[in-house]
């Protein structure tokens, strides 16, 4: 499909190109100099101590709840309205995700309230996710965590360079997840990143990304170490060069990226305030966000499909996030789903539909996805 207008597409071009060609040049290829420095330059970024690089952030999502010794018989609450890898990693541990609604039909995201309905003497963590680049009302959610002694980690795959009272997002919590695969606000193709301030998370964490060894290649050949023990069940969640090199080319350009997304934003506001059949959330959204998706709600009798057809038709891509976990057979089949709680994240996911937005996209662009979607929900409600 040759689309008109698509979905996302990533900023890439000759500072990626010639990152790319120097680690190819250099013949180290992963563990170097460079996953160090974008680690140490990621950390800047969070404001956090601590930053380990990783192969994607689902990887990051397990190694952040390993390290907060999350285990079998634990629950952790999560959202239903996000990427499955979320609940996923919770599952990879043993443990229960357990489905938070979302705020309302205007916040897409858990607060403080959703959390504590679905709270436990089993519960061990939280894992907000901030949807959309929209940040979670992250100091009613601390304190709740506080009076429970639970850990928080922050899916922040679709936030990086978010804020809330000027702190970055995924610095709030025990623990931080990116995400740098090829649709995120900046990409490695693959890649994740975990931040935390704590030192004993951020050790485990890179221990668990390579095999549990305690010492690495990078060492050995510069001669700092000649053997290692295994001292944990590890993984192989390791970044390479080439990637960390695209990241440290993506960083420089994140703040001015997200700076043009809120303006694409802005103008599908403008454009769509009075459109029939559809509303916006996040009117008032808490805190900066990253704006890494455009999404409306549909209004209920609206055959989703049609519209969506329509659009493809006129060579515009749109999508949904999400169809919410509970939903999914995996889940079913575990006993994880679908829960009858969730009213607000079903009737989201039954009717949300995401529009195009990247930072190339153009202004003439924005307006005809809007007098597109118009015309589709007009044709979609006369049916
Ligand atoms: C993309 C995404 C992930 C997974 O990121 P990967 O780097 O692809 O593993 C996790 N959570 C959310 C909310 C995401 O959007």
């Amino acid at each position: 499909m040759n689309w008109e207008i698509p979905l996302f597409e990533p900023d890439l071009g000759e500072a990626e190109l010639e990152a790319v060609a120097q680690v190819v040049r250099s013949k180290w290829l992963t563990m170097g100099g460079r996953t160090a420095q974008f680690e140490s330059e990621f950390a800047s970024l969070v404001g956090c101590q601590h930053a380990v690089a990783l192969n994607s952030c689902t990887a990051a999502l397990h190694v952040a709840l390993l390290a907060l010794d999350v285990g079998p018989g634990d629950e952790v609450i999560c959202p239903a309205l996000t990427f499955v890898a979320t609940a996923n990693a919770i599952r990879y541990c043993g443990a229960r995700p357990v489905f938070a609604d979302v705020d309302s039909l205007e916040c897409w995201n858990v607060s403080r309230a959703s959390l504590e309905a679905v709270a436990t003497p089993n519960t061990k963590a939280v894992m907000v996710v901030h949807y959309g680049g929209y940040p979670c009302a992250m100091p009613e959610i601390l304190a709740f965590a506080k009076t429970r002694g639970l850990s928080v980690v922050e899916d922040a795959a679709h936030a990086p360079g978010a804020t809330v009272d000027g702190r970055p997002l995924g610095g709030w919590g025990d623990v931080g997840c990116f995400s740098f695969f090829s649709n995120k606000n900046m990409t490695t193709g693959e890649g994740g990143m975990l931040t935390t301030n704590r030192y004993d998370v951020a050790d485990r964490a890179s221990r668990l990304r390579s095999h549990g060894m305690t010492t690495l290649t990078l060492d050995r050949y510069k001669g700092h170490a000649f053997s290692y023990d295994v001292v944990d069940l590890g993984y192989n969640y390791r970044m390479s060069e080439l990637n960390a090199a695209l990241g440290m080319a993506q960083l420089p350009m994140l703040s001015a990226r997200n700076r043009r997304r809120a303006e694409l934003v802005q103008r599908y506001r403008t454009n769509l305030r009075s459109a029939p059949g559809l509303s916006i959330p996040f009117g008032r959204p808490v805190g900066d966000p990253a704006y890494h998706l455009f999404v409306a709600l549909l209004g209920e009798g609206i055959e989703r499909s049609e519209v969506m057809t329509a659009m493809k038709t006129a060579g515009i891509q749109t999508s949904i996030h999400y169809r919410p976990v509970d939903t999914f057979t995996s889940y079913r089949r575990a006993g994880l789903g679908p829960s009858d709680r969730l009213t607000l994240t079903h009737a989201i996911g039954d009717r949300v539909l995401t529009l195009p937005l990247y930072p190339s996209m153009t202004d003439s662009q924005v307006d005809r996805v809007c007098e597109i979607l118009i015309r589709s929900i007009a044709a979609a409600t006369v049916a």
